[in-house]
């Protein structure tokens, strides 16, 4: 609004800052703190195979727990911990957190669950991810194979020079990669072939309408088939209805999150409705 009314709108500013500003300032420092006194929290939700039903692994999603303001997520925060430099330290705690948890979960008896974590285009663009990962994979004994990295199309190919480069380092580590939000970015087909990935995750928008809407059930089906085709792995995002569900079903969809199945879940909550899947197994 302020750009719209031009440069002559001092009113807008107080003490040389905007209210936004003023505001970004404040979120950025109770965020550092929020850092220090271990207020970040890992939610999971969890991904469901299509033809079995079974839970299969988790995606991590991060929360801030403010003792005041209370779960704050992370739409509200990550952009400030990216334009800050933040988003490193978070970034690498993410990952460890994840590790830990699902050698945790192993040692409950969960099973062999997949974590998926969120990897910003920041984290991308400084040395020492790879190096890092591998580390920990150490450290905390979880099995490569089991650690999934969710990047967004556009974090891979406008911030890293030599994205390919940097997918083969990390796929060498024996970790599964997965493009996320996929559909809402700008991938060649090219690109899509040459890089070394796992898993193509579906947007939400193009799965809010189905099964009615005639062009996303077709893009969907595209989608399946091309990925099927190269190799990788295809999950539906944001499934909120048994109608989306089961169209998915039928059209060769492997995995789907969302509402229908479960919200993300605090690591404990999770691990209960995992265990009571088993148990159910059983009988
Ligand atoms: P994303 O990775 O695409 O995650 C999916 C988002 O959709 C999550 O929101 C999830 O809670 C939400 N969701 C899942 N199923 C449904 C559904 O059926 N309906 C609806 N309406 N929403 C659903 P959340 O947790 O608020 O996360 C938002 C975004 O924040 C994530 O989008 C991801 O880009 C980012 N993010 C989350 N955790 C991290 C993190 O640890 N590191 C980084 N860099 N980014 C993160
Ligand atoms: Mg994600
Ligand atoms: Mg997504
Ligand atoms: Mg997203």
């Amino acid at each position: 609004k302020a750009k719209s009314e031009g440069r002559n709108n001092s009113a807008y500013y107080t003490d040389g800052l905007t209210q936004s500003a003023r505001e970004r300032l404040m979120l950025e420092s109770r965020l550092r703190a929020a850092i220090l006194e271990q207020h970040l929290e890992l939610y999971y939700q969890p991904q469901v195979q299509l033809a079995t039903g079974q839970i299969v692994g988790a995606e991590a999603l991060i929360r801030w727990q403010d003792p005041v303001e209370g779960l704050i997520g992370p739409n509200r925060f990550i952009p400030i911990a990216e334009q800050t430099g933040l988003i490193h330290d978070i970034g690498l705690w993410v990952i460890q957190q994840s590790c830990r948890q699902g050698v945790l979960w192993q040692q409950l008896g969960l099973g062999n669950l997949r974590i998926a974590v969120n990897v910003s285009a920041h984290q991308f663009q400084r040395e020492g991810l790879a190096q890092h990962i591998a580390d920990t994979l150490l450290s905390t004994g979880f099995e490569a194979s089991l650690l999934e990295l969710e990047m967004t199309e556009s974090a891979l190919i406008t911030q890293h020079a030599d994205a390919i480069g940097l997918l083969q380092r990390l796929k060498q580590l024996g970790i599964r990669l997965a493009i996320d939000d996929f559909g809402t970015g700008y991938s060649s087909l090219a690109y899509l072939k040459a890089l070394p990935l796992d898993v193509l995750k579906i947007d939400k928008s193009f799965i809010d309408q189905l099964p009615e809407h005639q062009q996303d059930a077709e893009i969907c089906k595209a989608i399946i088939t091309l990925a099927h085709t190269l190799g990788f792995e295809v999950l539906a995002e944001g499934v909120e209805h048994q109608a989306q569900h089961d169209f998915l079903k039928q059209i060769g969809c492997d995995e789907f999150q969302g509402y229908l199945f479960s919200r993300p879940l605090p690591a404990d909550d999770f691990a209960a409705l995992v265990l009571q899947g088993l148990k159910q197994q059983e009988c």
